[in-house]
């Protein structure tokens, strides 16, 4: 077998991917299916164009799902049985890791020793049991948090509920047992080093991309005539999950005022995604909206559209805004400068990156009503200014791409994959039992208390590996 040890890059052969609490194939925009859904897809399907499997595992949702789906070349989903199909809330998810779990380990059993070479866990619940496969395979574990209580909690939108304490205590811990840890920007590793306690030098930032190949300028009149939009109105789109999160309501305020400014103004809002978190407890509460503002006829709601038809919606809008409260990234923002649209973003997280202030768009600091108001006249009132952002819109968005993704995961993966040799050539598995794999033959045993001759390098994963067995004690 071509084993990890002996490549010099140290690439994975196969990569176990946990996406515990969303599944990749699911239709993004509503309910727990995001921008992670996403961003797994697309960077299995590239790793694997990179000649490295990946095996994603997710808890099955619907009792017909197959137990394992093909999502593409080199690509597996397997559906985890684990606890009821539907009906679970994700907060409830936590007391169904043990059945996952379990589930995730006799699959591996079902083959030889060393199946995976890397654990990548996708947010915290798939963190914990990403810690427990590495401890049981002997494979370094990459964990992705795509997003983190402490910074979602420091950030809500009024009247939201905030983030438990479990998540926040639950993240630390996998932060902790991480081998390396994948932020989309600087600004996520900082926060992950500042709130989380974790070591700058197993941060590796990735950013997340788009996929350029359908996300490009098309004709206008042709999209809007698809999607049964007018032609002579301005039309801004909001695409993404509807919850106080994402705060599609600071878009609809503003537009009621310029609205009522000027009632003679040609705008319309156009609303694409479905109630997702805690927007799912007042479904309506847009619509209700809209109607108490007095603007319900210039509102249009659509559901989720799948990837072919929102390149559609992203042509069709001379502008996309992105209000959120907290992002860690912004795949929407990319996607709709991808496809040549000026995106209006609140100025948090990833969308300072994702964003060219100025250039592609603008980033408004805050959410208040009159400068989302200012903002949107600012853009719309000055047609060959939004012409020129367009163009530098899809320059920008050319720098985020899913083959760059794809080569920043495996990048981290093999300095992951280097560092737990090193940590296991210099320290020995004493105290680890299970299965093996390509890196067994650089280990030897490791008595506890035993002075081992380090190299300078190895002091930081010594420190690092007592640190974590004594965690365990
Ligand atoms: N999305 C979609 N159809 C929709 C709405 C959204 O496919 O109707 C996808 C969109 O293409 C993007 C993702 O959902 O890739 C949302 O990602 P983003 O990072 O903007 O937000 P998140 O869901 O992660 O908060």
């Amino acid at each position: 077998m071509d084993s990890v040890s002996q490549r010099p890059d140290l690439r994975p052969n196969r990569v176990a991917v946990l996406s515990v609490h969303t599944s990749p194939l699911a239709q993004p925009g509503t309910g727990d299916a995001g921008g992670m859904n996403v961003y797994v897809l697309q960077t299995a399907l590239q790793l694997a164009r990179r000649g490295t499997e990946v095996e994603i595992f997710t808890r099955a949702t619907a009792s017909n799902l197959p137990p394992v789906q093909e999502a593409g070349p080199g690509v597996l989903v397997r559906n985890v049985v684990a606890g009821p199909f539907e009906g679970l809330d994700k907060h409830d998810l936590p007391t169904q890791l043990c059945p996952f779990t379990a589930e995730v380990l006799r699959q591996e059993a079902r083959h030889l020793p060393g199946y995976y070479d890397l654990v990548h866990s996708h947010y915290w619940l798939s963190g914990q049991v990403g810690w427990l496969a590495r401890d049981r395979w002997r494979v370094p574990l990459v964990h992705t948090a795509h997003t983190l209580a402490a910074v979602k909690n420091a950030a809500l939108a009024d009247g939201d509920c905030p983030e438990p304490l479990t998540r926040e205590i639950g993240e630390k811990q996998v932060i902790a047992e991480a081998d390396r840890l994948v932020a989309n920007t600087a600004d996520e590793a900082r926060q992950l080093v500042e709130l989380y306690g974790a070591e700058p030098e197993r941060i590796d930032v990735v950013p997340p991309g788009a996929d350029l190949t359908r996300y490009q300028p098309g004709d206008k009149a042709e999209a809007r005539a698809a999607l049964g939009l007018a032609a002579d109105e301005q039309v801004v789109a909001f695409v993404g999950r509807i919850q106080p999160l994402k705060a599609p309501d600071v878009l609809v305020r503003a537009a009621a005022e310029v609205l009522h400014t000027d009632p003679t103004h040609k705008l319309r809002v156009l609303i694409v995604g479905g109630p997702s978190g805690t927007g799912l407890e007042r479904p309506d509460a847009l619509i209700e909206l809209a109607a108490a503002l007095g603007i319900a006829d210039r509102v249009t709601f659509m559901p989720p559209q799948p990837p072919d038809r929102l390149v559609l919606v992203y042509r069709a809008a001379d502008l996309v805004a992105v209000p959120s409260y907290n992002e860690s990234f912004g795949l929407v923002a990319i996607e709709a400068q991808a496809s040549g649209t000026p995106v209006l973003a609140a100025d948090v997280g990833g969308l300072g990156t994702a964003v060219r202030h100025g250039e592609s768009g603008l980033l408004v600091p805050g959410h208040r009503t009159p400068d989302w108001a200012g903002a949107l006249s600012y853009l719309l009132d000055d047609p060959e200014r939004l012409r020129r952002m367009s163009g530098r819109a899809v320059e920008h968005a050319a720098n985020f791409s899913w083959e760059h993704t794809a080569d920043g995961l495996l990048a981290s993966y093999s300095a992951a994959l280097t560092d737990f040799r090193a940590e296991r050539a210099g320290l020995g598995a004493g105290r680890i039992t299970g299965g093996s794999n390509a890196l067994r033959a650089d280990v030897r045993e490791w008595v506890p208390g035993e002075r081992t001759n380090l190299e300078p390098n190895q002091a930081r994963s010594r420190a690092l590996w007592r640190r974590r067995m004594g965690a365990r004690r």
